[in-house]
């Protein structure tokens, strides 16, 4: 495909509508599924560029949809051809290639958590402040899911008058990836939740108390399993997170918030129903990625048109800080075996 060096220079400048030239960093479960999206589902958005340690899975990736292979992701950064950035590499890379993504000028969509402490967090955002806009979005695709979305209309519109309490539940079928341990779930995993929540609520968290019942005997001997959240809000709303790796019937998400005049839930996904054998039910999804499809395909498709447009509008790095504060705090409740307060709000002024 042909660029001329003088459109890609008004890209990351002046923002020309046009093609938005992806590289993708990580072509593992998730990236593999980016780079799909970006190559075939997202209008005037072209795969140009893949990186991985696992040179077999890059390669594969890079030829099933005519990008080229970078061995060294700080170069597909660089690269002039690449416009934008998706990192979906483990966890603890995301605060370098993220911090080079901002320096080079670069529009990326960083895969959740955006970094594995909340100092991480902060270096990113000084990295984004340094350069004078914004430039980021984090992959917390909840947001894009409709049933999220209508719950959200519905608090914003006042229908449900002010939030009360909200009650939500992310059982997963069995664990996955990378080996589950106690404190890794509580700041990995748990900050979709910790995310969706204060987004819904439109409210910060005051403090935080992690609690751990009977563990479960299916649970591996480093992971408490299940694990439950206590948060209170500035705004006064009590929050209970249930966290359940091992749940084996399917990945289910619950939400609930009770408001002063009304009760709303997060539908269950549409599925097929069926009767059979004298059952009536439909079939949960085993996984997030079955669950998610529809949200990553929104989530991407919205990532590339507002990079294109030059208006990042989805989850911030801001966003992404305060769920990696909030899991930390609650590693710190559990190890304490205490209620933690959060600090007072430092929110940055580019933030609000
Ligand atoms: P994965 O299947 O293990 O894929 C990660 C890939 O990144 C692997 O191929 C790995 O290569 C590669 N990698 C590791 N370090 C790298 C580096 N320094 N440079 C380039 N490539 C590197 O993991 P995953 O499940 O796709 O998760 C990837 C990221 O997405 C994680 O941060 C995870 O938390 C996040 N995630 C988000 C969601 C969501 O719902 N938003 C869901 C799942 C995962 P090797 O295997 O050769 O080491």
């Amino acid at each position: 495909m042909f660029r001329s060096p003088r459109r890609t220079a008004r890209l990351k400048g002046g923002h020309m509508p046009g093609t938005l030239r992806v590289g993708v960093i990580g072509t593992g479960n998730i990236g593999r599924g980016h780079a799909r999206r970006i190559a075939e589902l997202t209008p005037n958005a072209a795969l140009v560029a893949v990186s991985d340690l696992d040179a077999a899975s890059a390669g594969a990736v890079a030829e099933k949809y005519g990008a080229r292979r970078e061995k060294d992701p700080l170069r597909l950064i660089a690269a002039p051809d690449v416009d934008a950035i998706i990192i979906s590499s483990w966890d603890r890379t995301h605060e370098e290639y993220a911090v080079s993504c901002l320096e080079s000028g670069k529009y990326v969509l960083c895969e959740k958590p955006l970094a594995v402490s909340p100092e991480g967090c902060g270096n990113i955002m000084a990295a984004e402040i340094k350069g004078g806009r914004r430039l980021l979005d984090v992959g917390f695709m909840r947001r894009y899911e409709n049933g999220y979305a209508q719950m959200k209309r519905a608090i914003d519109g006042g229908a449900v008058g002010n939030p009360l309490i909200v009650h939500a539940q992310h059982r997963n079928k069995r664990p996955q990836g990378e080996k589950h341990t106690t404190e890794m779930t509580a700041r990995a995993s748990l900050v979709h939740e910790f995310d969706i929540v204060r987004w819904l609520l439109g409210d910060e968290y005051e403090s935080v108390q992690l609690v751990c019942p009977r563990k479960s005997r299916h649970a591996d001997p480093d992971l408490a399993d299940p694990q439950v959240v206590y948060l209170r809000t500035r705004g006064g709303v009590c929050v209970d997170l249930e966290m359940f790796m091992n749940a084996w019937y399917g990945y289910d998400l619950q939400c609930e918030v009770v408001g002063e005049e009304a009760t709303i839930r997060l539908p269950d996904p549409a599925n097929l129903v069926w009767r059979k054998d004298g059952f009536c039910g439909r079939e949960v999804f085993p996984s997030w990625s079955q669950r998610f499809e529809s949200a990553y395909e929104t989530e991407i498709r919205e990532w590339a048109r507002h990079a294109l447009l030059g208006r990042p509008d989805g989850p911030c790095a801001w966003d992404g800080y305060m769920a990696s504060l909030t899991g930390e705090l609650a590693v710190r409740s559990l190890r304490e075996r205490r209620v933690v307060e959060f600090p007072e709000e430092c929110r940055p002024e580019f933030y609000r």
